[in-house]
């Protein structure tokens, strides 16, 4: 970083001195995945915790000073404070971590990782969904192993949006504007307190964003914001939300990211030796690295071949609608004055990203992507084989298997997702230091020790606490909101937390088929309301606001939610994010996952699940493909795709019936010892976390990127250098 720029992290608080540092440790997410953190800050004020949403920044500037003087009198609150002052030290200074001990030689290498949204906290609700907790997974677990990632992506001014459901079962999306000094980001100032901007030429204006820094742990996230003086009114929302169906919206956001992002890191004195573009969105990264060496002198033809060598492409879509593309008359509008400045013509610019599509003509960002790196990846083996497939046109004197786009199979940061009473049931039966070694199989083979009735009390706690927060959100909207009383059954009053429990939380995308389950309605509701073996069912998600059919199969599902025949056994919860996805992973007992395969990239909620000991009941798609082995959770349907899509639904929907019939209700409810503890069932859990969790962590996955795709890119950006 250049000298005369910092991240300004205030220093607002009016914070006794003896436990000053409180204000330090918020503006470090390090304390999103160090539960005693959390558990720290919430003994001083439980209630304000839980009104600020779980926001240190929030919670220390609204915290009355007689909590905050009462706690430095309080003998265990300080030791308890010292001991995460000290953990924290150690964290940040640690000089034994797992890149230095492997790759010492590149510690000064930066690796730029780039995307369009980050999942961390729910505090910050500038994520979408899957991929935006996957990039925000993977910049954590980068900061445990201690490698030179910097991380781009934006910071939108009005956040991703707040679901409302109606009586109907219409969703309404409620945006709220962000305020950034109550939030753990810190503006980057120059040496006289000025905001540091940089600037992207859209169509006949510069557009200026400045930038702002959220640490986690010792990774430095940098995110773009247009909402500047000097852009026009128009220009200061271009980064006000994520994913705008506006063409014009869109491309400029693109650019801003792409284009930006790489100008924002040379303005903070960054020259990365690996540029990771986390799917296609940020492809113009590219371009910009291409006429940087334009301008130092390259032709295009040299440019490319060095950009290739140490870009890296991981693209998560396998449907071809689902990517993102550029009719080519709006690259003109865009482009233009650039192809002069990459030495190209227009012809020639656009055979860098044509495809040919069934509407038009276009300039799609995953080719981009594709022919300007050369490594590249899927995020499962089964997406891999598709990704393969659906790009082969791009090397058309190939076979199928020899596309060269690999895979790595996504995974979980364990910290962030693992519950704490489960953390510390493992800390009890795992090796000491089990954490340092996640993705080691070896250290999970010690879970078969647990006592049964032990991880049965803590499964039980987690789902009397899933149940119990539930309720108590009902509570508030009843009271707060004027909610019709069917709405009250429908958001989970009635729930009870000792029948057997499945959760359905993601995205309302259809191929999720988020109704598979309430196919045959009145099979289910047989299940469903049976006296001594309860079955409920708890689903939550949000559709795109502009996804007309998503919203329609919320509504589907949301009106057999609220018939009186459910019981009140099917629930839709409002408003799915990384709070409530934490308690349903962590507390449920089955997790269903129904897509219409291979339409699931790899998915990751079920990994979340399988670690807290939930077990998976899904398609063999995506990540549960390799993960499943007959005994750690169920296999909906068989190992294959179909053509016809009613008849794939029609044998899930019977596949599904059936297991759950047969297998997993019996399960649940039989064998059960004197004291209540059904033992086939702890076995399987057992089973589940002992064979998921190691090969699932982020660690596992976050190691292979940077042994597979992070140091070729760098060893081939080397040797070109070394040839030229
Ligand atoms: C993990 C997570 C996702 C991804 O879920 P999938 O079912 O794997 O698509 C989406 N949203 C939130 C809030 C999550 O925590």
């Amino acid at each position: 970083m250049t000298g005369s720029f910092r991240a300004e992290v205030p220093n607002h608080f009016n914070l006794p001195r003896r436990i000053q540092r409180l204000g330090e440790l918020a503006y470090n997410l390090w304390w999103t995945w160090e539960k005693d953190t959390q558990r720290m800050f919430a003994s001083i004020d439980r209630d304000l915790w839980e009104r600020t949403y779980h926001n240190p920044v929030q919670f220390l500037r609204q915290v009355k000073r007689t909590r905050l003087n009462a706690v430095t009198h309080d003998r265990h609150f300080l030791e308890t404070y010292d001991d995460v002052m000290e953990a924290f030290d150690n964290y940040m200074a640690a000089d034994d971590t797992w890149f230095i001990q492997n790759h010492p030689d590149l510690i000064n290498s930066p690796i730029a990782y780039f995307s369009t949204e980050f999942g961390l906290h729910e505090t910050l609700p500038i994520y979408a969904g899957g991929l935006g907790v996957l990039s925000g997974d993977h910049i954590k677990e980068a900061s445990d192993l201690g490698m030179p990632l910097v991380a781009i992506g934006f910071i939108y001014t009005h956040g991703y949006f707040s679901q409302h459901i109606t009586e109907d079962g219409w969703q309404e999306a409620r945006y709220v504007q962000l305020h950034f000094d109550e939030l753990p980001v810190a503006p980057i100032l120059d040496a006289e307190d000025k905001p540091v901007t940089i600037s992207v030429e859209l169509p006949g204006r510069e557009v200026q964003a400045r930038l702002w820094e959220i640490h986690v742990g010792r990774v430095p996230l940098y995110l773009l914001d247009t909402n500047v003086d000097g852009n026009s009114e128009a220009d200061r929302q271009l980064t006000a939300r994520l994913y705008s169906s506006d063409l014009d919206l869109r491309i400029s956001q693109e650019l801003i990211l792409g284009v930006g992002g790489v100008r924002a890191l040379r303005v903070m004195g960054y020259n990365p030796s690996v540029w990771h573009m986390n799917e296609g969105h940020s492809a113009f990264l590219a371009l910009e690295r291409a006429r940087e060496m334009v301008a130092g002198g390259a032709t295009f033809e040299e440019a490319i071949e060095r950009v290739k060598k140490n870009d890296v492409f991981t693209t998560h879509t396998p449907v071809p609608a689902g990517n993102d593309e550029f009719p080519t008359w709006l690259m003109d509008k865009y482009f233009s004055t650039k192809w002069t400045e990459l030495g190209l013509d227009r012809e020639e610019f656009m055979d860098i990203a044509r495809r040919q599509l069934s509407w038009g003509e276009t300039f799609s960002m995953p080719v981009l992507a594709l022919k300007l790196s050369d490594q590249r990846n899927g995020v499962s083996e089964l997406h891999g084989e598709v990704a393969r497939e659906m790009w082969n046109f791009l090397w058309p004197d190939r076979k199928t298997e020899d596309v060269p786009i690999d895979h790595i199979t996504n995974g979980v940061h364990t910290g962030t997702w693992l519950a704490r009473r489960m953390r510390n049931l493992f800390s009890e039966y795992l090796e000491v230091g089990w954490r340092e070694h996640l993705d080691d199989p070896n250290v999970w083979e010690k879970i078969v020790d647990i006592p049964d009735n032990e991880l049965w009390d803590v499964r039980r706690h987690l789902k009397r606490k899933l149940v119990a927060y539930l309720i108590e959100r009902t509570r508030n909207q009843w009271l707060c909101e004027g909610v019709h009383p069917v709405q009250v059954v429908a958001s989970g009053a009635l729930l009870d937390p000792y029948a057997l429990t499945i959760g359905f939380a993601r995205r309302f995308a259809t191929y999720k088929r988020a109704n598979l389950v309430l196919r045959d309605f009145d099979r289910l509701l047989n299940l469903v309301n049976d006296p001594h073996r309860p079955v409920q069912i708890i689903f939550a998600g949000k559709a795109h606001p502009a996804d007309e059919p998503g919203k329609l199969l919320i509504q589907d599902v949301y009106r057999k939610v609220k018939q009186a025949e459910s019981g009140g056994r099917l629930v839709f919860v409002e408003d799915y994010d990384m709070n409530l996805a934490r308690y349903l992973v962590q507390g449920v007992d089955v997790w269903l996952n129904t897509p219409r395969r291979p339409n699931e990239a790899s998915g990751t909620s079920g990994q979340k699940a399988a670690l807290n000991g939930a077990l998976n009941f899904s398609v063999l798609d995506g990540w549960w493909r390799e993960g499943y082995n007959g005994r750690n959770g169920w296999a909906i349907g068989a190992d294959e795709d179909y053509d016809d899509h009613n008849r794939q639904d029609a044998e899930d929907g019977l596949s599904l019936y059936k297991i759950l019939e047969d297998e997993i209700i019996p399960l649940y409810y039989g064998n059960r010892t004197p004291d209540g503890v059904p033992s086939d069932w702890c076995e399987r859990v057992k089973e589940c976390i002992r064979t998921l969790a190691p090969r699932f962590s982020m660690r596992r996955m976050v190691k292979e990127y940077v042994e597979n795709l992070y140091i070729p890119a760098i060893n081939n950006a080397a040797a070109k250098t070394a040839e030229e």
